[in-house]
């Protein structure tokens, strides 16, 4: 076996030896997964839920220990690590209420009595990038769990140690052992082979574009069932209606998050004409105060990027930009980039149309809603994205207009537990999170029995 060093990217210390599943290995987790699933889905509703639901507790007590995991290894700040800790259990204990609660129906039919049933699909593969380690891999294992299912599930070489200590958080609880398997290793050994390995009988991706479509392909050749959440390049637009404090005081926040390491990040910024050099000037001071710091202090509003590779990645775009302003961030040692703010002169510019995935936001001007609406869908994404208004009317139209899976108005917020998640177009294929997400996680059987008329 080959291990990975793994290095925090705010100090480029060693923290951590993983070591990494081959084929072999992997295959041995697919098959105590396969196992697992024989008795697992016939755990007792309430007795399964009962177990999620001390999964959910153990996670709550290791909130600090998990968050702390993550600013090390991910380089996440404080408080964002600390919100996705509590996120992964506020999933597992909001699909701890599916196993009691997976109904089918009874349909009228002559002759007899219909029945549906929601019956789990097997050993279900989750697959996770590295940007966000923890609430991805939970909004994949929560309901496929809760479902009956048994989860084989891969964490990005760099960032896995979250997830191996909630594989263990599992096994504390009393998850029976196979039943959440957590395999640190590379795409190209561990996550092929989940979508290669006949007992995998659903792969859910969250990553790339590319890799995903490559993902849909192999699934293609044992018709296997899939979830994709890809990539994103959203739209925050901004009306001269709008509240521009208001506006301008968010939009850094909605980009910057996370570094801007964030599929849903507000990286293309519309601007209606009639406000634009009010709003930049407001933009210009709000990125000035979202700096890339310590991501240990609870103050910092950005860490680092992951890796250096990363960071010279969107190094590559800004050289290449019309930069108008930047942020702060400090110098080495760690993997750091500022805030930055470019003003493209056509909406054509690569860093208006490619997904960054840094801490690089793009704004360009729009004179008209209908102008903004086509430059909003002229992508191939359709993740998330923003609309600022102060009239609900133009609210209702433009974000019925805008092809993207998650809106919000006056708001940057994308992810709720108890809401639909996903996107349209290259950003994905179905919806995770909300109560819609277990259906993915199970097939619906029909049995009609027949009945003989009394005589
Ligand atoms: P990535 O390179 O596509 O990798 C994602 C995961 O897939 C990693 O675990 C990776 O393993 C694995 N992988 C790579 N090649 C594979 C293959 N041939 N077969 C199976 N698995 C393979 O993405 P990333 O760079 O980690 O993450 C950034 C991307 O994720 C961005 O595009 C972002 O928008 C997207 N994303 C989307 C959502 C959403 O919900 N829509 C959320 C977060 C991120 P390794 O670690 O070994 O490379
Ligand atoms: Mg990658």
């Amino acid at each position: 076996m080959s291990t990975y060093t793994v290095v925090n990217p705010a100090t480029e210390e060693s923290i951590a030896e993983v070591e990494l599943a081959d084929l072999a290995a992997t295959d041995r987790a697919i098959a105590r997964a396969a196992e697992a699933y024989e008795t697992w889905r016939h755990v007792a509703p309430a007795d399964r839920a009962r177990l999620l639901r001390r999964f959910a507790a153990a996670v709550d007590s290791a909130i600090d220990e998990l968050a702390a995991l993550e600013v090390a290894n991910a380089g996440h700040t404080i408080s964002n690590a600390t919100w996705e800790a509590g996120n992964v259990r506020d999933v597992i204990e909001y699909y701890a209420a599916v196993p009691e609660r997976l109904f089918g129906r009874q349909i009228p039919v002559a002759g007899g009595v219909d029945i549906t049933f929601h019956e789990p699909l097997g050993v279900v593969g989750v697959i996770v990038p590295w940007n966000f380690p923890m609430p991805i891999a939970a909004w994949g294992f929560a309901p496929a769990l809760a479902a009956g299912n048994t989860v084989v599930l891969k964490p990005a070489e760099i960032t896995p140690l979250t997830a191996i200590r909630i594989g263990e958080l599992a096994r504390e609880a009393g998850i029976p052992e196979g039943v959440l398997t957590i395999i640190p290793g590379k795409g190209s050994v561990v996550g092929e082979r989940f979508v290669t390995h006949p007992a995998v009988r659903k792969v859910v991706f969250t990553g790339s574009t590319e890799v995903g479509k490559r993902i849909m392909a192999g699934c293609a050749d044992q018709v296997k069932n899939l979830t994709l959440e890809l990539g994103g390049k959203n739209a925050n637009i901004v009306f001269d209606d709008a509240d521009v404090a208001a506006a301008a005081a968010a939009a850094p926040g909605g980009v910057f998050d996370n570094s801007g390491q964030d599929c849903c990040s507000r990286s293309r910024l519309l601007v209606q004409r009639g406000i634009y050099d009010e709003f930049m000037a407001a933009l210009e001071e709000a990125v000035g105060d979202f700096a890339a710091a310590d991501p240990t202090l609870p103050e910092t509003a950005m860490g680092p990027l992951v890796t250096a590779a990363h960071r010279d990645s969107v190094a590559g775009y800004v050289a290449a930009g019309d930069v108008a302003f930047t942020g702060t961030a400090p110098t080495g040692p760690g993997f750091w980039f500022p805030p930055t703010v470019l003003t493209p002169p056509t909406t054509s510019s690569v860093d208006f149309t490619e997904e960054i995935f840094g801490p690089v936001l793009s704004v360009v001007p729009f004179d008209t809603e209908a102008e903004a609406l086509r430059i909003a869908n002229d992508t191939e994404y359709g993740l998330s994205g923003s609309i600022w208004t102060s009239s609900l009317d133009r609210a209702m139209r433009v974000s019925r207009g805008v092809e993207a899976g998650n809106l919000s108005v006056n708001s940057h917020a994308s992810v709720r537990y108890s809401t639909p998640f996903g996107g349209f177009k290259q950003s994905g294929l179905g919806r995770e999170l909300g109560p819609d997400a277990v259906a993915s996680f199970t097939e619906v059987k029909n049995v009609f029995f027949a009945t003989q008329p009394a005589d």
